[in-house]
């Protein structure tokens, strides 16, 4: 799951200076983790330890209480009904991908990330934002390939991955809704020749940096196997000693 918490990472300094390029720096001063790599690692801990995902969730993110989160998840946070609320955010997307390094079966892969959603974004499209970058993860950690990848997602999602970064980028501004920017991650996915490249695409399409590069970092790690050292050490020193440890012992239970 760091290839999700290095896009997040990366693309932390982009999110509210949106570049139309793939030429930029990687690491810089301002890059952060985010909320994105907290709720990830919220639910890998989840998945470790087979406890509840609203509450370990809000447990790491009261920890990180400036990670920036969205305003509606935040109310979330602090209230103590923790109804969900409907919502298509992305933020379902960008936490699941423990969940499709960690389960075994497409169909628990589903419910798991169907689970995972619902806490906070029963939306319909919340909970296919989810599921979709979790099935991708998972078909590519299985050694599917990307022809097979886009067949599944496309027809089981219905997302158009019929179109090319290239093309999409001039008009696309920050959308935070699943049905605005899972796809257009995942394209960044099928796009790419390498994980570095995966997430140089994700943050040039110019729109939710962090959290596309989150999304898509997740199925390139399982797709291309690794994430360059020199990217995942310039990760883990901007990490806590928390994180470091929950992110080890999820790598030592799945190999990821
Ligand atoms: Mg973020």
């Amino acid at each position: 799951m760091i290839g999700a918490i290095a896009g997040d990472v990366i693309g932390s300094s982009y999110e509210f200076h949106p570049i139309k390029s793939v030429e930029f720096t990687l690491f810089n001063r301002f890059s952060r983790f985010t909320d994105d790599t907290v709720c990830t690692i919220a639910l890998a801990d989840a998945i470790l330890t087979g406890g509840d995902y609203t509450k370990i969730l809000r447990s790491y993110c009261m920890e990180y209480p400036d990670a920036g989160y969205g305003g509606r998840f935040w109310q979330w946070l602090n209230s103590d009904a923790a109804a969900p609320y409907n919502s298509f955010g992305n933020g379902s997307a960008m936490r699941v991908s423990p969940v499709g390094f960690a389960c075994t079966t497409e169909t628990e892969v589903l419910e798991q990330a169907r689970r995972s959603a619902v806490i906070t974004h029963n939306h319909p499209e919340g909970v296919k934002g989810a599921q979709a970058t979790a099935l991708a993860i998972f078909l590519a950690a299985r050694g599917a390939d990307k022809q097979s990848i886009k067949t599944e997602i496309a027809s089981r999602f219905n997302y158009d991955l019929d179109r090319k970064i290239e093309d999409i980028r001039p008009d696309y501004q920050f959308d935070e809704t699943c049905q605005g920017s899972v796809a257009e991650a995942i394209l960044a996915f099928l796009e790419s020749n390498s994980y570095e490249n995966c997430i140089r695409l994700a943050v040039s399409l110019g729109g939710d940096a962090d959290t596309q590069a989150c999304i898509a970092g997740g199925i390139a790690q399982a797709f291309y196997r690794e994430v360059p050292s020199f990217i995942e050490q310039e990760t883990l020193t901007r990490l806590t000693p928390h994180m470091r440890e929950t992110i080890s012992a999820f790598r030592n239970r799945y190999g990821w």
